[in-house]
């Protein structure tokens, strides 16, 4: 059999499993999207501010800015292309973090695939919650480590593997790696807890992805750590600018001696382009005006609050944010709900295995400040019905 054949093949396989994916064309307008020539209530995007769609705040950017930001940076920062767009949101950004070090990535992505390879030898082993980003994973896997992943939120369970591998006496460094608010369920990690692990084992390292919670928690909008008040506990604490942010990117906050330490060894920081200058000015406008955002992280609160009362009636759920999972189990159900509910006005994404585990598949409701509670009560009528249908 020829390869195109061969992909073809599996691709049928995957439409009848409904766990083929395609790309759709959307037209983004405010709160709404427009697809099919139809417009919907887009609860399905990482936008989590409203700020992607905000053209004021992206025209006064622009007018502040005046064209003056090149477009593109021409070569990795460690050549030639770094610049005062780029030391200047590391400044801010290892202000906002209380004088801790910062350093930029082009993405979420880079920075977790990159990070964890660099700092990690046969030495290390790696404990990270079995529900971590593929970024993460991929991280792993690029390492040198060994790694283990300890059943989701389960503390007991990652207490047990650190007992069994602190008596490991070749293993030099365990880094426990998780995320703040998890994309798929909206639970919410107690990193406080997480931090206590470091009293009784001095070899572990925290690292903390918040990519959904940047922007969105604290009352600076830093995160989750800033919410809990371990800010300066996380040794790893990634943020990115790609969703609550309206931008592209990503940074770590960590030990000056780390951040250094990664300039010499993050393969992505070395090898890629940088991000054009403009991009990271944006970044920094932005930042600037999140950090001031705090009745609109209270409004996402209250709505979000109110979502999740309203749906664990209908099935329970474990989320604690701005992200509502409504489970359905089977990938063919979840994706004949989201069209349905499509065809009532609301795009709500159906996520399906590979990406969350077999057999829990869901409907992903993810709001933004934008959103009023009005706005989504007819869904609610809607859910209950299909619940009932079942
Ligand atoms: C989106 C996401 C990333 C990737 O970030 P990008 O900047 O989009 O590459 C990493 N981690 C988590 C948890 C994410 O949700």
């Amino acid at each position: 059999m020829s390869a195109m054949d061969d992909f073809a093949e599996q691709m049928a396989q995957w439409r009848t499993q409904g766990q083929y994916r395609q790309l759709s064309m959307m037209q983004h307008d405010g709160i709404y999207v427009w697809t099919d020539q139809r417009r919907l209530l887009n609860l399905s995007g990482n936008d989590y501010l409203g700020l992607a769609g905000d053209t004021a705040l992206r025209e006064r950017f622009w007018a502040e800015t005046g064209g003056r930001y090149a477009l593109g940076s021409a070569s990795s920062r460690l050549l030639t292309g770094n610049d005062d767009t780029m030391t200047a949101l590391e400044h801010k950004l290892a202000q906002a973090y209380g004088g801790r070090a910062a350093l930029l990535f082009n993405s979420g992505y880079h920075a977790n695939s990159g990070i964890l390879p660099a700092i990690c030898d046969r030495n290390t082993v790696i404990l990270a919650d079995k529900l971590v980003h593929a970024s993460l994973i991929d991280g792993m896997r690029l390492s040198a480590a060994r790694f283990v992943r300890y059943r989701h939120q389960d503390n007991l369970h990652l207490r047990q593997l650190l007992a069994r591998f602190a008596d490991e006496s070749h293993v030099k460094r365990i880094i426990v790696v998780t995320e703040s608010i998890f994309s798929m369920d909206g639970d919410v990690t107690d990193l406080r807890q997480l931090v206590s692990l470091k009293r009784d084992y001095p070899q572990v390292m925290l690292y903390v992805d918040e990519a959904h919670a940047v922007g969105v928690r604290g009352n600076q909008g830093l995160g989750c750590a800033e919410e809990q008040g371990v800010l300066n506990q996380i040794d790893i604490l990634v943020g990115t600018f790609g969703k609550a942010l309206a931008s592209m990117g990503a940074y770590v906050i960590c030990h000056p001696i780390l951040r250094e330490y990664l300039i010499n060894t993050a393969r992505p920081l070395i090898f890629s382009t940088a991000l054009p200058p403009v991009n990271w000015a944006w970044s920094g406008f932005v930042w600037t005006h999140v950090v001031t955002m705090q009745s609109q992280r209270q409004h996402l609160k209250t709505v979000g609050q109110q979502l999740r009362a309203a749906v664990a009636l209908l099935a329970p759920h474990a989320s604690g944010s701005h992200i509502v999972p409504i489970m359905v189990g089977d990938s063919a159900a979840a994706v004949a709900k989201a069209k349905r509910l499509a065809a009532a006005g609301f795009s709500v994404m159906a996520v399906r295995p590979p990406t969350v585990p077999a057999r829990s598949a869901r409907l992903r409701i993810s709001l933004n400040s934008q959103i009023q509670w009005a706005h989504l009560t007819p869904l609610l009528a809607l859910l209950a019905d299909n619940a009932g249908g079942r």
